[in-house]
């Protein structure tokens, strides 16, 4: 029989890597807490028509990346319905601030999440057809204050706060502005006119989005597209007098808040939502899959798919990319100067398989006052129980009949070779922290 593995573009986390991943998320959370943000969960999968609506059905994540499926209808009195696992959550979180009436509060709604998404992308490094995303949104309606350009400005200042915390270094904010819906369909036309004549030299997808979406023309990957793309109008000559405005006041209180970022005009990102401010960071590390983060504004999204008006700002972090970069980093410091991996604090040894029951009990008494302890067990010789604690944890602590009964232990640190007596009633403490 042929062995199963995870699906191409899945894999398994494992430790120690997923304590990178829990120190980035307990970094994530701890951040956006000071914010003011709030937790959201929503489901893993969809009506597809809230991707179609809300994404876009000309971006290449609905017209090509989505796993969707037929979902049977399991009895008469239901209907079968397509579904779609998650390729993002923006339209999920807006699609319960609509279901819930959090707009009705009358207050800006903070929410962040994080979770999977799947994307039927070509998986290489970096890459993956189920990946984890940290995002947020700041969304409600517009007497929240939540159109202000003081909040696209928070949202980057908070991330750039979260990448310092984390250490992550060598990041570049790329910043621009796609203008308000208006702006978009004029330079979407303005587009269409300067493809017209271009497109037949380019792609199979630019010939199509030439005349479907001209925008989209912006994303293609295709190397020799590039030089064309390069000549083309640029978004930054659209926008009217009010969408230049609200960049400006992004950039001024980015500016009096010290957050670095490097314009970058044919920034317009893959999601059709976007409005107005849309941004970046990418990392140097990561090579063609540089971008550790993505967002921006979208201020009709929640009209796009049958909400109240309530524009908003949001990003997602790609948390697999940032994961990888922390990797590297820590391998290149780590190469200067090496660190012994993380250990517990203690392994018990119980002399003999009658000694186990006690070693658990003593194990539990350690835990409970926050020790780390790995258990050994009792049908070990003495010498594999050294070599196992050796690896595991910084002390062995030996239980045997004797120690048992007088209640004092023997204690055996690894880094100084020191075999001390320590009575039990002291032992966490001498352990510890
Ligand atoms: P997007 O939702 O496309 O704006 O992506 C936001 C971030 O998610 C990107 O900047 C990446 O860091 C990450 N990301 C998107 N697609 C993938 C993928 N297939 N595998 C890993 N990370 C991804």
């Amino acid at each position: 029989m042929s062995t199963l593995k995870a699906v191409r573009g899945t894999r398994d986390l494992l430790p120690p890597e997923t304590v990178l991943w829990n120190r980035v998320e307990a970094t994530a959370r701890k951040v956006f807490a000071r914010y003011n943000f709030g937790e959201i969960r929503t489901p893993i999968f969809e009506e597809t028509s809230l991707f179609a609506r809300g994404v876009g059905e000309e971006t290449d994540i609905v017209s090509k990346e989505m796993y969707t499926w037929e979902d049977r209808a399991r009895a008469q009195s239901e209907k079968s319905q397509s579904l779609t696992l998650r390729p993002e959550n923006t339209a999920g979180v807006v699609r319960a601030y609509i279901e819930h009436k959090l707009g009705e509060t009358g207050q800006l709604q903070k929410l962040y999440y994080i979770g999977p998404q799947f994307r039927r992308e070509r998986p290489q490094k970096g890459r993956y057809r189920q990946f984890w995303q940290i995002g947020a949104e700041a969304i409600g309606p517009p007497s929240a204050g939540s159109e202000s350009p003081l909040r696209d400005a928070e949202v980057l200042e908070m991330l750039a706060t979260f990448l310092d915390e984390l250490g992550i270094t060598g990041w570049t904010l790329e910043l621009n502005s796609v203008g308000s819906a208006a702006d978009r369909a004029r330079y979407n036309e303005t587009l269409r006119a300067a493809l017209e004549p271009l497109a037949p030299k380019m792609c199979a997808d630019c010939q199509r989005r030439a005349v479907t979406n001209p925008l989209r023309v912006l994303d293609c990957k295709v190397a020799e597209d590039q030089p064309i793309i390069a000549t083309l109008p640029r978004i930054a000559d659209s926008l009217d007098e009010n969408s230049r405005a609200h960049f400006a006041q992004v950039t001024a209180a980015l500016d009096a808040a010290g957050v670095p970022y490097k314009l970058n005009p044919r920034l317009v990102r893959g999601l059709d939502y976007y409005t107005r401010t849309t941004f970046e960071f990418t990392h140097g590390g990561l090579g063609a899959q540089n971008a550790l983060l993505g967002g921006g504004r979208y201020d009709g999204l929640s009209e796009a798919i049958g909400g109240p008006r309530a524009p908003g700002i949001g990003f997602a972090i790609g948390l697999d990319r940032l994961v990888l970069t922390l990797q590297a980093q820590e391998a290149a410091q780590n190469a200067a100067s090496p660190q012994a991996a993380e250990k517990g604090h203690a392994y018990i040894a119980p002399l003999g398989e009658g000694l186990n029951a006690a070693a658990l009990a003593l194990a539990r008494e350690l835990r409970r006052k926050g020790l780390t302890i790995e258990l050994g067990d009792g049908s070990f010789r003495l010498k594999k129980s050294f070599e196992a604690a050796e690896r595991a944890a910084r002390r062995i602590v030996i239980l045997g009949e004797d120690e048992l009964k007088s209640g004092i232990l023997t204690v055996k640190d690894f880094a100084s070779g020191i075999q001390t007596k320590v009575a039990r009633d002291g032992l966490a403490e001498f352990l510890g922290p």
